[in-house]
């Protein structure tokens, strides 16, 4: 079967002409599934009775089940969804002053191997269909009553190697027609594949590119994230400018502050010189620490110094406030959880 969500409303014309309806249909179905948001065929009371028939042979309309759902003393919420497979992924919902924000995971697993990560150390699955990370947002939506306004992809798995799925899903975010989120209001998070970065920048989407930094050196960052032996920091600002180039968009990079580690002022001198008259922002995450992690949280102080260093040096930084940490769930606290 094939889960109606992951098609782009493009795809599902064609899908359509597959069997032999009219493409406008789509435009039908699409209002069902995300406006009217019924879980089944036969509530598509405008369509022929052989049209549902001929979609429920055809396709599957999947919701995903709640594992289990954590509220933070913040109110940041935790949700482990069954992705119905065996498997189950973590998704976390924040409220900020301007709306409600989502952290999706992009693939069962990871294989980036960031040292400081959660998510690392456990075997890598597979990869999440553009349905099943739409319908991460649906099922939010649907279990609190609200309307997100804001997504990111700083859950689970590295975006950029899924790339197919998550350009193909930020489409139907981004289409007023599916979930209507504005593509300024999607943030997709790179550990820093460079050749996907260099293709995100032709596709014509006006997402938020934010990029996993965290060093300023190479022998510092290759420790920290094995992905930067494969393609170093010179390599990235490239692509990082690139991006800037052709999108006219402004990059995040995200350094999380580890003490001792990469959080001193050399570091954000070096930092500051490398950013140097980039279109750019800095976010500073305090490093959570993780279970048997060797990284240590930087102290305040420091943070603060450096976040200043920034700002006096022509670069703008502002720190992460830290969100559902008492629930692991927190930047790079998601792991992927086993059913039981
Ligand atoms: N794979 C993507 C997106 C997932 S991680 C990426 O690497 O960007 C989302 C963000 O959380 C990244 O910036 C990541 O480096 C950061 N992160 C991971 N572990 C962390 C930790 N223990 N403390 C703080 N930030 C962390």
């Amino acid at each position: 079967m094939k889960n109606i969500k992951d098609y782009s409303i493009e795809k599902l014309k064609e899908e359509l002409i597959k069997i032999n309806e009219k493409p406008y249909r789509a435009e039908q179905i699409y209002k069902w599934i995300y406006e009217e948001k019924v879980s089944n065929f036969d509530d598509m009371t405008n369509l022929s009775l052989e049209l549902r028939k001929k979609l429920k042979e055809t396709f599957e309309i999947k919701e995903f089940k709640i594992q289990k759902k954590q509220i933070a003393s913040d109110g940041t919420i935790k949700y482990l969804f069954d992705v119905l497979d065996g498997n189950a992924i973590e998704t976390v919902l924040m409220k900020y002053h301007y709306g409600y924000s989502i952290c999706v995971s992009s693939q069962i697993g990871c294989k980036m191997g960031c040292k400081f990560c959660a998510s690392t150390g456990i075997p890598f699955i597979r990869n999440l269909s553009s349905g099943e990370i739409v319908e991460q947002i649906m099922a939010v939506e649907r279990d609190e009553n609200i309307k997100i306004s804001n997504v990111v992809f700083m859950g689970i798995g590295e975006p950029l190697d899924n790339y197919e799925n998550v350009v193909n899903a930020i489409r139907i975010i981004n289409n007023p027609k599916a979930l209507n989120i504005g593509a300024r209001h999607i943030s997709i998070s790179t550990s820093g594949i460079v050749p996907k970065i260099y293709k995100l920048a032709e596709e014509n989407i006006q997402c938020t590119l934010s990029i996993s930094l965290h060093a300023t050196t190479n022998e510092q960052r290759s420790k920290m994230m094995p992905v930067n032996n494969a393609y170093n920091i010179e390599e990235l600002l490239k692509a990082a400018k690139d991006y800037i180039a052709k999108t006219n968009r402004r990059i995040s990079f995200e350094y999380a502050l580890a003490k001792e580690n990469n959080d001193n002022l050399e570091d954000a001198k070096r930092l500051a010189q490398l950013l140097k008259g980039m279109l750019c922002h800095v976010n500073l995450i305090p490093i959570n620490k993780i279970e048997n992690g060797t990284y240590q949280k930087s102290s305040n102080e420091n943070i603060i110094k450096f976040r200043d260093y920034l700002n006096d040096h022509g670069i703008v930084a502002t720190i992460r406030r830290e969100l559902g940490s008492d629930i692991d769930a927190a930047c790079g606290q998601l792991r992927r959880k086993a059913l039981k």
